[in-house]
């Protein structure tokens, strides 16, 4: 591999170059998408910016260029303690790949150096604070470089969460070794980051490359809030028992009390935030990526560069502060391309808290516009009664299917609408009562025990059942009347104000007080249902893998166990992740196809030569055990795809106090 002179000069050859490195490394039969199309302008020396979603595929746009091109290919990547795991999957393959980072020792880094000089390297990983010291510029100057790869490439951005100032430095590599390709890579969607990439890294004459952000395998739900850690609970035993997946908290608290009530109910999950040391952090992620069905319950401080291609659910218990950081949250869900859920609980206090964020947020103006605005699209994403995947690539500024998906909970299961505007009027004039008659503002659960006639402590102290709004709300149910407020305040129709989250009247609230318009609201579910995936079997009890076999037929089920198990083995004693050894799609083809040789088993997708040689027996020997393949059919194969751009805050220490305002 590498060191295969004068292919740019030779039109034609770089097709077959590429497809070839394609089957016999990788063991896959064709390209994806637009990979050929880019491989081909970076293996013939040009320049490429690659907006391609999480899981769609752009390790390959350029670890085949590195592989054809002469030399060594420089990856640049932010992802120091993803990169031991990331050169040992390329090592399984029989890539020759290395890294350098501080988590080296000096005579480890001089073996890599070497490897480097004497051309033995197909591949190395280099952090960019590394990148732009002297010594390391010097170094590369004396090698031979194929191309560099500048991942995560969003981390340019300063409006980002992901903002890294050593990216910056990257625009010197274009001046400095003109005649190198370069290829910049994010799974950001936005156009803001999109140009901003080129600019930063003086990429004026780079071709583009937009990949579609549709994820079909993954479901898309937002069910109402109500009692978050026994919903995500159920929705683990019903649907995920077994599986890996990642749940996302805004604050470190809640990180820490989900993981621990997973864990008090027989769920095995992990915490992982900025305010744990470093040693756990490393040691829980490594737990994450090397065995099979743990949890990882974070901040947005976890997943970048995560390439675990099982993870089969992402839950958010807390609403994202934007649509860029839900989508590239979810996105790490099923990169395998297999059946998984993007599973969010959002609430009241949800919009009431981010809102009262905002407005106290130490941002200047125009920082909290812009925060505004990202709420703004959220939670229209979160009331929409159209299909969510539409609103979602609508919002990336793709075509989406204006019939609808079929795979998200307003597809799957229509929302009911209802007139609320005589139910808005109720609550936009409490709220004018409380401030015109009593000088008052309140927040929601006032609000809504008025309405209600509920008299509480707060409510008699106060005289407000002598407002003569008191009781006129007996028609609908606390759950309800907080979902009106909810969506009043999801589309502006009423504010939340100051450190208590009071409400208080928008310029908006008038229309509706005066009739002039209608106020068309969502029904809120009496009992929050989880929508099943369309065709998938139900029922509790069926723990292990249930998503991730989803597509067998059962009689393969033992099969596809066996060799899981047989995996496992393998990567305990390897000390890789299992998915270094193979992932699960492959494993499924395995047991579908049932090879009976090894000339059969080099078909299946994922398993190239190297992995033919080093593990080809150990296959056979767990079918030949099994017996035959008791009615295998073949499956369909997995369709893969997603994921963009950061956009977020810092994590929080722990969320302001619920509900307590005045
Ligand atoms: P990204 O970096 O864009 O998130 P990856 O490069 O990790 O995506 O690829 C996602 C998954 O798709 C990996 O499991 C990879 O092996 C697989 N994959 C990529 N390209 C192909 C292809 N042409 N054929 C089959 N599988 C592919
Ligand atoms: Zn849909």
């Amino acid at each position: 591999m590498g060191g295969m002179g004068g292919i740019a000069e030779m039109p034609g050859v770089t097709d077959s170059e590429a497809l070839a490195t394609l089957h016999r490394v990788f063991g896959y039969e064709t390209f994806r998408g637009e990979q050929a199309e880019i491989i081909e302008h970076v293996v013939a020396g040009g320049d490429a910016v690659v907006l391609m979603p999480t899981g769609g595929g752009k390790s390959l746009c350029y670890q085949i260029p590195s592989l054809v091109r002469p030399g060594t290919g420089i990856v640049v990547s932010p992802l120091i303690a993803l990169m031991q795991d990331q050169v040992d999957a390329l090592r399984a393959l029989g890539v020759r790949a290395g890294f350098m980072n501080s988590t080296q020792d000096f005579g480890e880094r001089r073996v890599v150096e070497a490897e480097f000089l004497s051309g033995e390297l197909d591949l190395l990983y280099l952090a960019p604070e590394r990148l732009r010291l002297d010594s390391t510029l010097d170094l590369l100057s004396r090698g031979k470089i194929a191309v560099f790869a500048i991942d995560e490439a969003h981390c340019v951005s300063q409006w980002g969460h992901d903002f890294r100032p050593d990216y910056l430095s990257l625009s010197l590599l274009g001046e400095r070794w003109p005649d190198v390709p370069r290829i910049a890579l994010t799974a950001t969607a936005t156009d803001a980051t999109h140009k901003e990439i080129t600019q930063r890294l003086h990429m004026p004459t780079a071709r583009h490359f937009v990949a579609s952000f549709d994820r079909p395998n993954i479901q898309y739900r937002i069910v109402p809030k109500a009692d978050p850690k026994k919903q995500l609970l159920g929705f683990l035993r019903e649907e995920h028992a077994g599986d890996a997946g990642i749940v996302y908290c805004l604050s470190r608290k809640s990180v820490e009390s989900t993981a621990e009530f997973l864990s008090r109910n027989g769920i095995e999950a992990v915490p992982y935030h900025a305010g744990l040391d470093s040693g756990t952090r490393a040691a829980h992620q490594s737990r994450f990526l090397r065995e099979d069905g743990l949890i990882v319950v974070a901040t947005i401080a976890f997943g970048m560069g995560i390439d675990k291609p099982d993870v089969r659910f992402v839950a958010h218990l807390d609403l994202p502060k934007s649509v860029e950081g839900y989508y590239q949250e979810t996105g790490r869900a099923g990169r395998d391309g297999m059946a998984s859920t993007a599973w969010m609980a959002y609430g009241l206090n949800d919009v009431i808290q981010q809102r009262k964020m905002i407005q106290s947020s130490e941002g200047d103006e125009a920082f909290r516009r812009r925060a505004a605005a990202h709420l703004e699209s959220m939670l229209a994403l979160c009331e929409t009664a159209q299909c969510r995947r539409s609103q979602l690539l609508a919002y990336f500024g793709q075509d989406p299917d204006q019939a609808g998906c079929g795979n998200c909970d307003t597809c799957l299961t229509p929302p009911e609408t209802w007139d609320g505007t005589v139910a808005a009027q109720k609550v936009l004039s409490t709220v004018v009562r409380l401030q015109r008659e009593r000088g008052q503002k309140f927040g929601a659960v006032q609000i809504v025990d008025i309405l209600m006639g509920k008299r509480t402590g707060k409510v008699i102290q106060f005289d407000h059942d002598q407002l003569s709004v008191f009781g006129i709300g007996e028609d609908l149910s606390e759950g309800e009347w907080r979902g009106v407020v909810r969506q009043l305040l999801a589309q502006g129709l009423l504010a939340v104000e100051g450190e208590y989250g009071t409400l208080v009247l928008t310029e908006a609230s008038g229309t509706v007080l005066r009739r002039e318009r209608d106020v068309p609201l969502r029904k809120e579910p009496k009992k929050p249902a989880s929508a099943k995936s369309a065709g998938s079997s139900s029922g509790r009890g069926e723990r292990k893998a249930k998503a991730a076999v989803a597509e067998l037929p059962e009689t393969l089920v033992p099969a596809f166990e066996a060799l899981r198990a047989w995996r496992a083995e393998q990567a305990r004693e390897q000390g890789v992740p299992a998915y270094v050894i193979f992932h699960d799609a492959t494993l499924r083809e395995i047991v579908t196809v049932w090879p009976t040789s090894v000339t059969e088993l080099g078909g299946i997708g994922g398993v190239g030569e190297k992995k033919l040689v080093t593990y080809g027996e150990g296959v056979l020997e767990v079918l030949g055990g099994l017996g035959g393949p008791a009615g295998a059919v073949p499956s369909p194969s997995p369709a893969g795809d997603t994921d963009p751009g950061a956009d977020h805050w810092p994590e929080m220490d722990a969320e302001p106090e619920p509900e307590d305002w005045i």
